[in-house]
């Protein structure tokens, strides 16, 4: 076992660490470096408060829609703190906190359908289905509170206890959230832990937990699954993407430009599904470069908090740092910068948006996810090569083709490998719909009923028929 880190040791609470304002540099408040002993005592009080929470379905469902009320009306001052804390324009923090009270709601109105079999066996057959138990949820820093309301709205809605660990970039809005769910719910039902590794590590591993749900990197997913291979619990990964945007010939580039461009730049960049790449007509490509170039260098980027901004900054310093790297490296590659570039002066984690071209098809910022702000445009010559190239990935979790003909966009659309694709858009889901993705994207599936029914399990019983 390793020995514990200076000032980790078990019983030694008061370890805690900053967490920094990306548009500042600033500090805006600490949190507690929790130690992983400290999960025992977590995971066994979520463990017993799961035999009150999952007796009553009715209750659940009540407790869970007070749950979302009070989620807006906290609305404020969780936008606030979660654009300080991961930057995005506070627009967009109130549409996360808009998302997480409708995922509260949508979960709160599901209930597991218990089913006959009719197999003509003189056997009265029934599927019920029962909850796991604690379950341990791990999300990124890009959408901290709506990731993590896509893990505890069906888990706690079937009847689950969950214990849940927030990105260490972004703890302080998810700290905030569980204080206000913990107006609305039972005690121990939901737990916010927060700490630096290997605090996660332990909880994927812990052998109290269940179902370990985990939306991140696709490296960090296979060191959770095998962490959850202790104690063999369901595990559940969402995991990187690198999305295509497929234009066709007959795309009216000045009409989508808008689209495509938020697509790619959306939360700086830093979306598991934005738009990674697009693959231009050669015919339109230096159109295409010229329309995404023209939105980059105009768009406002700032601190989320001016009300003026439509970009903020990149979120936390390493990210930046990995956004510089893939830049540069294709800019040596001998990609050209139609806009941006290069970092931006000044204290915060700001980088220019950047639409770059001429990018060598083998350059990382083409092959890996960049999630920041920069986006490669690169020509094709015939369809079936920009179909090959957007399949040519390891990853598998969206894809998009733009054109007026939205039947043979549709048509070419069927042809990409991935979870879920759109025509003329991208990136947009509904709390319905099964979100998952194929290859390195991911394993189990998110979202809809089958989110739910991922947070259960069948119980079957057979009875003989009466005489
Ligand atoms: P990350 O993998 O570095 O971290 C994710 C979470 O795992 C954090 O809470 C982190 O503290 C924790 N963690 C780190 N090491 C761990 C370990 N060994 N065991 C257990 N937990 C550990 O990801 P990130 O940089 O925070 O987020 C960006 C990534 O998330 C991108 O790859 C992005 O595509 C992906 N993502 C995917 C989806 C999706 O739904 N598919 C959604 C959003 C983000």
């Amino acid at each position: 076992m390793p020995a514990p880190e200076p000032g980790r040791a078990p019983g030694r609470r008061t370890a805690r660490f900053g967490v920094v304002d990306p548009a500042t540099g600033e500090t805006v408040d600490e949190v507690p470096d929790q130690h992983p002993d400290e999960l025992d005592a977590v995971v066994g009080r979520a463990h017993r408060a799961w035999r009150g929470w999952r007796a009553d379905p009715a209750a659940r469902a009540t407790a869970l829609r007070v749950a979302a009320d009070a989620v807006e009306t906290a609305g404020g001052s969780l936008a606030r703190l979660l654009t300080r804390e991961q930057g995005k324009p506070l627009a967009e923090s109130y549409a996360e906190i808009d998302r997480t009270a409708a995922r509260l709601r949508y979960f709160a109105d599901l209930a597991p359908r218990t089913r006959r079999i009719t197999d003509g066996r003189p056997v009265h057959s029934e599927i019920r289905w029962r909850s796991l138990g604690p379950v341990a949820a791990i999300v990124p820093w890009n959408f901290p509170l709506q990731l993590a309301a896509a893990k505890f709205a069906p888990a706690l809605a079937a009847g689950n206890t969950m214990v849940l660990k927030p990105s260490p970039f972004t703890p302080l809005a998810t700290r905030l959230l569980g204080s206000v769910l913990a107006t609305a719910l039972p005690e121990d039902v939901l737990t916010v832990v927060t700490g630096r590794e290997p605090l996660g590590a332990r909880l994927a591993s812990h052998p109290g937990i269940r179902h370990v749900t985990f939306t991140g990197s696709v490296p960090t997913g296979r060191a959770v699954a095998g962490a959850a291979a202790a104690s063999l619990a369901r595990v559940t990964l969402e995991l990187g993407g690198n999305d295509a945007a497929v234009l066709l010939d007959d795309v009216e580039v000045d009409r989508i430009a808008d689209r495509l461009f938020w697509a790619a730049f959306r939360n700086c960049g830093q979306v598991c599904m934005a738009v990674k790449r697009v693959y231009a007509p050669a015919r339109l490509h230096a159109e295409v470069v010229e329309a995404l170039a023209r939105r980059a260098k105009t768009v406002a980027v700032g601190p989320g908090l001016d009300p003026e901004t439509r970009l903020g900054p990149v979120s936390n310093a390493p990210q930046l740092a990995r956004v510089e790297q893939v830049t540069k490296r294709a800019l040596a590659d001998g990609a050209r910068a139609a806009a941006g570039g290069h970092r931006l002066d000044g204290p915060g984690c700001f980088f220019a948006p950047t639409i770059l071209t001429d990018v060598p098809p083998d350059s990382p910022v083409v092959t890996e996810e960049q999630f920041g702000p920069v986006l490669p445009v690169l020509p094709y010559r015939s369809l079936d090569e920009a179909v090959d190239a957007a399949n040519g990935t390891g990853f598998g979790l969206g894809g998009s083709v733009w054109g007026a003909d939205p039947d043979r966009a549709e048509a070419v659309a069927g042809r990409l490998e991935c979870g879920t694709a759109w025509i003329n858009h991208h990136a947009e889901l509904s709390l319905a719909q099964p979100f998952a993705g194929v290859k390195n994207s991911g394993v189990g599936i998110a979202g809809g009923p089958w989110g739910f029914y991922g947070n259960l399990r069948p119980f079957v019983v057979h009875r003989p028929q009466e005489e």
